[in-house]
């Protein structure tokens, strides 16, 4: 952090408290130059993302529930790992870019819309659980039913 005074990349934190009510630091800065005295914020990047479900319920976003859910859809289809997270990870990117919140719905057929990319076989599979619901269906629920029909 440079010194807006002298421009200096040398300073020390004199003072450091919770302010606004938690959500953010308050830092008291001394540059090491010229003593001038300043105050920085730090607050958390990332706006939290919240999940409307079909009942109203809300719940916070959990990228694993999605990369269970297309796991489940991929199961037995020889498709890496390291691409369902990827995939989850496209998901989330693209759920966060409509910002928050976002319902359940949006977000399975966000899912598909990656599937049908990824794989014919799996789109499909989730597609047939999906559309077995309406267009609020609760994506946990779908999840849960993707894994069974998988398992059995
Ligand atoms: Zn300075």
């Amino acid at each position: 952090m440079h010194c807006p005074v002298c421009r200096v990349d040398d300073t020390k934190v004199v003072d450091s408290r919770l302010a606004e009510e938690g959500g953010a630091v308050r830092r008291r800065r001394q540059c090491r130059a010229c003593a001038h005295r300043f105050t920085t914020f730090e607050r958390i990047d990332e706006v939290p993302l919240v999940v409307v479900k079909s009942d109203g319920r809300t719940e916070p976003f959990n990228r694993a529930k999605i990369v269970a859910g297309i796991a489940a859809a991929t199961k037995g289809r020889g498709i890496d790992a390291g691409v369902l997270e990827s995939v989850a990870e496209a998901v989330e990117d693209s759920v966060r870019l409509q910002g928050s919140p976002v319902s359940s719905a949006h977000i399975s057929v966000v899912v598909l819309d990656r599937l049908r990319t990824i794989d014919e076989v799996a789109y499909l599979r989730f597609a047939s659980v999906y559309k077995n619901f309406d267009a609020a269906a609760d994506f946990h629920r779908e999840l849960e039913l993707l894994s069974k029909g998988a398992a059995g």
